[in-house]
Parts: C-alpha cells; structure tokens; sequence
C-alpha cells in the first residue's frame, strides 16, 4: 500500500522542452534513474534519492527496488499543464486565508472562478486568489508536479540542493503532501 506522496510543484508555465532539461538534470543529481519501461513519465529513484531528501525517521523504510513492483518508490511527472491545475488527495483539508487564517467557507466556489480574479476574504476582508490560500502543505497549485511515492504525510523534505537544481531555470518550486487517490482540478484564468 502506497503511504502518500511527496508532491514537488511550480506553477511557472513551463515548455515541454523545459521539462525535458529538468528530468535531464534530475537525471544527473542521481534523484531519478531510467524510466519505467511503460510509462515513460515514471522513473526509479536514482542512486542519490535518500541524499536528497531528509527523512525524519531514524531509518526511513521507503522500499527502493527497482523490480516493478506496485509497492516501489517511482516519481512521476504530472504535466506540464498548460492551465494551472490545484493538486489535493483524501487527506487535504480546506484551505485558510493567508492573512486571518480562517477557512473561506465559500472556498469551494472559489475554485470556479478565474484564478487572477481576487475576493475578497469573508472573515477579515483581505484580498485573496485561489492560489494565494494556504493550503497548510496538503494541496496546491501548478502546472508540473513530480509525485514521489511511499513517503508518509510530512515523512521527508526536499534538501535545498535539490530545490536549486529544480529552479535552474528560474522557475519557482515548492511542496506538498498528497495521499492517493491523487486529484487534479483545472482552474480557469482569464
Ligand atoms: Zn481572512
């Protein structure tokens, strides 16, 4: 059984050809290896995985083989999206304002209107956008994710070394944790 996912996320608008440097350099840290033979956006985990991640567990037990097995860890790239798409699973709760941090209690309506058009906050008057909701590291919003599977809720964070090879390109990452069935809502922009 697959404990979650540690979900990587940027919202920049990345070309298909950006991607492909991105797996190239990933590929050169050592984060990923060869992809699975079938589905090609799949990869093992390459052989400096656990040196680019820290777990919190003394010894973490993410099962690295590469036999195909349902229960390996793969990470797998979602996208690139050409609209923003908000990333949640089963255990996402709603999303507080970044200013009051109260939950919006219309957030849900929220996500159907245009991602640049902004409310105003129902508790405390501050001018939020579906993407600027706090989503207390359980969801988000981007275009391309890289989903790393076997990693329990909060069980291991991104070193920063990782984190610069991601934003080479100038694009802007960051994190989150995903347990399945993983769930991705087109949002509009206008
Ligand atoms: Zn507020």
């Amino acid at each position: 059984m697959n404990p979650g996912y540690l979900t990587l996320f940027t919202a920049s608008h990345n070309t298909s050809a950006a991607i492909d440097e991105m797996v190239n350099r990933l590929e050169s840290i050592q984060l990923i290896e060869a992809p699975l033979s079938c589905t090609p956006q799949q990869f093992h985990t390459g052989k400096r995985f656990l040196q680019l991640l820290t777990f919190m567990g003394c010894s973490p037990a993410v099962p690295l083989e590469q036999n195909g097995e349902p229960e390996s860890c793969t990470i797998k790239l979602l996208g690139p999206y050409s609209a923003p798409q908000l990333i949640r699973g089963s255990n996402t709760r709603p999303p507080r304002c970044p200013n009051c941090r109260q939950t919006p209690q219309d957030w849900e309506a929220q996500l159907n209107t245009a991602m640049n058009q902004t409310k105003n906050c129902p508790n405390c008057g501050e001018l939020i956008t579906v993407d600027s909701l706090n989503w207390r590291q359980q969801g988000g919003v981007g275009n391309t994710f890289l989903t790393i599977s076997q990693v329990f809720p909060g069980e291991a964070v991104p070193v920063a070394s990782l984190m610069h090879c991601l934003e080479e390109d100038g694009s802007s990452w960051d994190y989150c944790y995903i347990q399945g069935p993983i769930q991705l809502d087109e949002l509009s922009i206008r």
